[in-house]
């Protein structure tokens, strides 16, 4: 529970519905931002994929998601600025986020994620699991190889970046947490810092914006990316967007404001917010 002093900055541009895997309607997660004061906020359900998954929205139910998201961006538009997102995997060559499939959806905004990553009979394995399951799926599919897998990942983070197609880069280093578990102390060793800084660096000669995603705060006490590169994002001046990834409609705010205070500490004082359609930059201002 946050005890200090609220922020105004009441945005949130990554939350899943039941057309992926959130736990309620798109509508109750509308209902509960304009009750607790939000002025602009973003449904971002997972893309569909070439196959069914129990995570993603199914590629026949993607215009019912169009149309539902857009009917409530309508219904409550006097009382909230309502965007229609997705968050879109680099799967493939083929499919990604720079695909004429989704370069053709009429949405708000696009966030760029990986979450499946090839194993070594190329399946492709999710990677945002359990970590007891992850560790047992490192251990049979990719031969106990964590910094292998970790390259794996970090590589085809770059590879989406070089494709584009998107608005935000989703959760940049979220393996940081399973490879933690994995093998304690990994965001430590040599190799982690010079891959992590040489990827900051990437990212910022891209251009593109990035998410500081707090989902995993109230759990496990940690952003994505983690608060030990923001000092790195702060002299790299990368674009920030404090996001929840909210599953349920009472997260919607959960973990933003001690990312905020956190935020401050490293002296960055602007996000960015989406404003009648555009990405502005706004100062982070406490109450
Ligand atoms: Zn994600
Ligand atoms: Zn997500």
């Amino acid at each position: 529970m946050y005890c200090g002093k609220p922020f105004s900055n009441l945005t949130n541009y990554h939350s899943h519905t039941s057309f992926c895997d959130g736990k309620a309607d798109a509508e109750d997660f509308i209902k509960q931002a304009i009750k607790e004061g939000f002025y602009s906020y973003g449904i971002s359900g997972h893309a569909p994929l070439p196959y069914h998954t129990h995570w993603s929205m199914d590629m026949e139910d993607t215009q019912k998601y169009i149309d539902t998201i857009s009917s409530l961006k309508e219904k409550y538009k006097d009382s909230i600025e309502i965007y229609l997102g997705m968050e879109i995997d680099y799967l493939t060559d083929e499919h990604n986020p720079a695909s004429d499939f989704f370069r053709n959806l009429s949405l708000d905004y696009r966030i760029g994620s990986v979450h499946l990553l090839e194993d070594k009979d190329g399946i492709n394995r999710d990677i945002d699991v359990k970590p007891d399951l992850f560790c047992k799926l490192i251990d049979d599919k990719f031969d106990s190889d964590i910094k292998k897998v970790v390259e794996i990942y970090f590589n085809k983070m770059k590879k989406m970046i070089q494709r584009g197609g998107f608005d935000f880069i989703g959760h940049c280093d979220k393996i940081s947490l399973n490879a933690s578990f994995y093998r304690p102390g990994i965001l430590s060793e040599k190799w982690y810092k010079e891959l992590i800084t040489e990827y900051f660096q990437f990212i910022s000669d891209s251009g593109y914006m990035i998410e500081i995603n707090s989902k995993a705060f109230e759990k496990y006490g940690l952003f994505f990316p983690n608060i030990e590169h923001f000092k790195l994002i702060k002299e790299l001046d990368i674009p920030i967007i404090v996001n929840s990834d909210a599953h349920y409609p009472e997260n919607i705010n959960a973990g933003r404001f001690e990312l905020f205070d956190a935020l401050l500490k490293h002296d960055i004082k602007q996000v960015m917010e989406l404003d009648k359609g555009k990405w502005v930059k706004s100062d982070i201002k406490q109450l």
